[in-house]
């Protein structure tokens, strides 16, 4: 069974993630699973590396991207499969959402001076030596570990950074549905992430309604419960449902950030799926 499935959601150091798009790439093919997708915050950056690497190891890599929006002040993560990473337009749009993330790291840290801890934008920058592209909240929390201000990332989030933290800053983003026209118009499939973390169905609801392509029916942080109702919505509406792990890196303990690589997988027909309604769009 493990040798056609795919993980469908994992991020690489193009955005937040521990693992070069290589280093991921390679950890999949030892994990036994036939496919592997990137999908980093706000960028295609990991993609090409990926697909290389996933030639030599003889798996298959789904071009991805998770967009950052907000939904009734809710942050809302959809992904976006296949788009054409060389349209111009579709890079200076998620280059915007990128320079947003950059103003954001101005006014977190201006907040969290305000608040006594004295840290520095260098400090963070240092922090994310091993990224190339997206900055953000992570690193803050690895700087604010190693100052000893905090003793572990959750803590770093819930003290500050979350959205209950007490330097906690709401970025300027898009709406989903926005999100879904930028993926089409890049020729692209959009699909509703991790529906089950938003703990608004109400809201998801009214965002399937805008007709995405796809919902993320199964993800590390969904109960068993959320994956059944998400998948009869997906089933009603005639959606494609996906699912992956959301693998981040794992932690100095050991964990898994959202989940392991692979822990979370789907057929390789659900990624045939996506093609076939890409090919529609081109
Ligand atoms: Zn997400
Ligand atoms: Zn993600």
């Amino acid at each position: 069974m493990a040798l056609t499935t795919i993980d469908m959601h994992a991020h690489t150091t193009a955005s937040d993630g521990q693992l070069t798009p290589s280093e991921l790439v390679r950890l999949a093919a030892s994990a036994g699973i036939s496919g592997v997708a990137i999908t980093d915050h706000d960028t295609t950056a990991g993609v090409e590396e990926a697909m290389q690497e996933g030639k030599l190891a003889g798996i298959h890599i789904l071009p991805g991207i998770e967009i950052s929006t907000v939904a009734d002040g809710q942050d809302i993560h959809v992904l976006g499969y296949y788009t054409n990473n060389a349209d111009p337009q579709w890079q200076q749009r998620i280059g915007e959402l990128r320079e947003t993330r950059v103003n954001r790291n101005h006014i977190l840290l201006q907040k969290l001076n305000a608040l006594g801890l004295e840290l520095t934008l260098d400090e963070v920058f240092a922090a994310a030596a091993h990224t190339t592209v997206s900055i953000g909240r992570p690193h803050f929390a690895e700087v604010l570990i190693q100052k000893g201000y905090v003793s572990n990332k959750q803590e770093a989030f819930d003290k500050y950074l979350g959205e209950h933290g007490a330097a906690f800053v709401q970025p300027l983003r898009i709406h989903p549905v926005e999100a879904f026209q930028w993926i089409r118009d890049a020729g692209g499939v959009c699909v509703l992430a991790h529906p089950g973390i938003y703990n608004n169905d109400s809201l998801v609801e009214r965002l399937l309604d805008a007709r995405p392509d796809g919902i993320e029916v199964y993800h590390s942080d969904h109960t068993k419960e959320q994956s059944i109702r998400y998948l009869q919505s997906a089933n009603q509406r005639g959606l494609i449902a996906t699912g992956g792990s959301d693998f981040h890196g794992i932690s100095e303990d050991g964990e898994s950030f959202h989940g392991g690589l692979g822990s979370v997988v789907m057929p390789l027909s659900t990624m045939e799926e996506l093609y076939n309604k890409h090919l529609q769009r081109k």
